[in-house]
């Protein structure tokens, strides 16, 4: 069903304050966050390393094994010491991935919010009938369940890092965390990047939700943007943003005069033929005729 393209692509990104490479003695030195794209088969999904000096938290981990295996090696590389794993929200193909990073850093808490971990409990099964067959040994058939985050912050050494959860994006509940010294916004499926967005699991009505969440974020006015999936070579800003929302708008707008799946998916893709993982339109346009 998808190319079996082996890449997975990282970017690393850093908010310079100012042009002095030496920070002082008594300063912290500033986070450094990468942004980790699995492979086409991996859904392009993101991970993201937020490092210190030391210490390091990731955001999202992965779907395939093979995706894990190379994000592993990322953070391995940079010889700092991963203490939190968060997952944004209950999708499969940002959590399977677990299990490999719990074998490489036993000691990370890996956690989400309470509801996260529920739909979690309730869906993982669903998830692995869905997908094994699909997959078969390529993804795990044990997944990690989350532990339940106490409050609704993670912090990496002296700085805290906010959760907002409870939001519409390509499910229910989603949740998206602001680096305040960054001023980055990671915001799980809340936001898509060049690749299409998952609609299949959403009413006209809940994308006008998800709507509302991007303005809520764009709100931030965030200096990086990191979506839950990206084409490799986008840029992480803002940008990603109004793609999203505007893609949304269209998608309702064509959708009532749309005579049937193929007709729908050529509509979309005229307007937006840049696009990547076309399979995900695809799906959606089958669901909805
Ligand atoms: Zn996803």
């Amino acid at each position: 069903m998808f190319l079996a393209i082996g890449l997975i692509s990282s970017s690393t990104l850093q908010a310079c304050k100012s042009d002095d490479n030496d920070p002082k003695p008594h300063e912290p030195a500033p986070l450094q966050l990468q942004v980790i794209t699995a492979s086409p088969e991996g859904f392009q999904v993101n991970s993201t390393l937020i490092t210190g000096e030391k210490d390091a938290v990731l955001i999202d981990a992965q779907f395939t094994i093979s995706d894990a295996d190379k994000l592993v090696k990322i953070i391995q590389d940079t010889k700092k010491n991963l203490t939190t794993i968060y997952i944004t929200h209950s999708h499969a193909d940002h959590y399977f991935g677990l299990v490999q990073l719990k074998k490489a850093f036993p000691n990370a808490k890996i956690v989400a919010l309470a509801a996260t971990v529920a739909d979690i409990q309730k869906k993982w099964k669903d998830q692995l009938a869905q997908w094994q067959p699909l997959f078969g040994d390529g993804i795990t058939a044990n997944p990690i369940i989350p532990d339940v985050l106490t409050g609704t912050t993670l912090t990496l050494e002296n700085e805290t890092f906010q959760i907002t959860g409870g939001l519409q994006g390509d499910e229910a509940g989603n949740s998206y965390v602001w680096i305040p010294s960054l001023k980055a916004v990671v915001c799980g499926d809340t936001n898509y990047n060049g690749v299409f967005p998952w609609t299949i699991e959403t009413t006209p009505e809940q994308r006008k939700g998800w709507i509302s969440t991007i303005n809520t974020i764009a709100a931030l006015k965030p200096a990086l943007v990191v979506a839950g999936h990206k084409n490799p070579t986008a840029k992480d800003d803002a940008a990603s943003l109004d793609l999203t929302k505007g893609y949304l708008a269209f998608y309702d707008s064509v959708l009532p005069t749309a005579t049937s799946s193929a007709d729908f998916q050529t509509k979309i893709k005229a307007q937006y033929p840049n696009l990547q993982l076309p399979i995900i339109l695809q799906l959606a346009a089958d669901a909805a005729f």
